[in-house]
C-alpha cells in the first residue's frame, strides 16, 4: 500500500478545513469578474506582494505562459537558466503561445546573475532577436530548491530597467524563498513586472495559482486567458481554497523544511548514496552511487509504499508538503537506513 507520496508537492488533497471553506464561499461569474472570491483572491494576493491587480489561472503553466504572451512579441527573447519551468516543463509554449525565441544561461543551481544578463541582452542589429524579458525562478525547481534573496533580485532588476527588459518571476515555491531568506513579499513589486503565485503547491489547494502585475497588465491578461480558455465561472470555490491556503499554510512551510532537512541527514549516511545536493527549502535531490540503480531504488522504496522521483541519470528527487507528517518523515528515514544494495 502506497501511503508515503513524496514525488511532489502537488500531490497534497484538500483539508476538511479546507474543504469546508471552499463550499461555503459566495460564487458569481467570473468571466462577469461577478464571482466575489475570486475578486478577494485576486486582490488579496496582489496586495501581498505589493502589486496593482491579480488574475487566478488554472495552473502555473498558465500565469507563466499569459505573463510571456503578455510582454514579449514575436521576433523577441526572454532570458532565462536552461532548467527553467517555463523552457523545459510547459511543453514547448513559449514557442508555440508567443512565437518568441528563449536565450539560455547556465546558472549555478538555476540561479542566474545581473553578469549572465547583461551579457545575454542582445546588440541592435536585425541578424538577433529583440531582448524583451527576463525570467527567475524562486525557489528553483531543478536547482534543488535554492532561492535568491532580494539584494540578488534587486541586482538582476537593476539591469533589468536600464535596458528596459520586463522580470518575471515564477514563483511556484515562492513563499518557501521568502520563509528560507527570511523576507516578506511586499518589497518584490518595486523589481518584477509579473509574478506568477502558486496556490497548488506547497500551499496545498487543489487548483490555480495567481498573476499579479499592474492593472495595465493584468487587463490584457485577462483577455489572453480568455483566449486560452481559462475563463472560468463559478470558480470561487476554487479561490476560496487559495485563500485559506494564503492565510493558513503559509508559515506550516517551516515544517517542510525541517523535515526536508531530516531526510538529507539519513541520506548523508546511506552507503548507496553518492551526494546529496545543498538543502535550503522542501526539495531534496541525491545522487545514488554507481552501483545502485535508480529503478531498483525506487522499486525497494514502492515496497515500501513511499513513492519518489527520477530525476535524471542516478539522480532522485523528494519534495516534502503538507500531506507529509512528522510520523511518515521517522518511518521514510528508517526505510531508508534499512535498504541495501
Ligand atoms: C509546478 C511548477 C509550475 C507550474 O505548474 P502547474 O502544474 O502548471 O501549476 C511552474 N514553475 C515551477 C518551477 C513549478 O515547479
Amino acid at each position: 500500500m502506497i501511503n508515503i507520496d513524496l514525488r511532489s508537492d502537488t500531490v497534497t488533497r484538500p483539508t476538511p478545513e479546507m474543504q469546508n471553506y471552499m463550499f461555503q464561499a459566495p460564487v458569481g461569474d467570473d468571466v462577469f469578474e461577478e464571482d466575489p472570491t475570486v475578486n478577494e483572491l485576486e486582490a488579496k494576493t496582489a496586495a501581498l506582494f505589493g502589486m496593482e491587480a491579480g488574475l487566478f489561472c488554472p495552473s502555473g503553466t498558465m500565469t507563466n505562459q499569459i505573463a510571456i504572451k503578455a510582454q514579449t512579441e514575436p521576433l523577441t527573447e526572454i532570458i532565462c537558466d536552461y532548467t527553467a519551468h517555463i523552457y523545459q516543463y510547459e511543453g514547448g509554449g513559449i514557442a508555440f503561445n508567443s512565437a518568441a525565441s528563449v536565450y539560455l544561461l547556465h546558472g549555478e543551481r538555476g540561479k542566474i546573475t545581473p553578469e549572465m544578463v547583461q551579457g545575454a541582452i542582445r546588440p541592435d542589429n536585425i541578424h538577433y532577436p529583440v531582448t524583451k524579458m527576463v525570467s527567475l525562478e524562486n525557489t528553483s525547481n531543478k536547482g534543488g530548491g535554492a532561492f535568491y534573496t532580494l539584494p540578488e533580485i534587486a541586482a538582476i532588476s537593476a539591469v533589468c530597467k536600464e535596458n528596459k527588459l520586463a522580470l518575471h518571476l515564477d514563483g511556484a515555491r515562492v513563499f518557501n524563498a521568502l520563509l528560507a531568506a527570511d523576507e516578506s513579499p511586499q518589497p518584490y513589486s518595486q523589481y518584477f513586472t509579473s509574478i506568477s503565485v502558486c496556490l497548488s503547491k506547497g500551499l496545498g489547494a487543489p487548483v490555480g495559482s495567481v498573476l499579479v502585475g499592474s492593472k495595465d497588465l493584468i487587463r490584457k491578461s485577462r483577455r489572453i486567458r480568455k483566449a486560452l480558455g481559462g475563463g472560468m465561472r463559478q470558480a470561487g470555490f476554487l479561490a476560496a481554497a487559495g485563500i485559506y491556503a494564503l492565510d493558513h499554510h503559509v508559515n506550516r512551510l517551516a515544517q517542510d523544511h525541517a523535515r526536508a532537512r531530516l531526510l538529507r541527514d539519513t541520506l548523508q549516511h546511506c552507503p548507496y548514496v553518492e551526494h546529496v545536493l545543498p538543502v535550503e527549502t522542501n526539495i531534496v535531490i541525491f545522487k545514488l552511487k554507481p552501483s545502485a540503480s535508480t529503478q531498483t531504488f525506487l522499486a525497494k522504496l514502492k515496497e515500501q509504499g513511499i513513492l519518489a522521483l527520477d530525476f535524471g541519470p542516478h539522480q532522485i528527487r523528494f519534495v516534502t508538503h503538507l500531506d507529509f507528517t512528522e510520523a511518515m518523515t521517522e518511518r521514510t528515514c528508517q526505510v531508508l537506513r534499512e535498504i541495501k544494495f
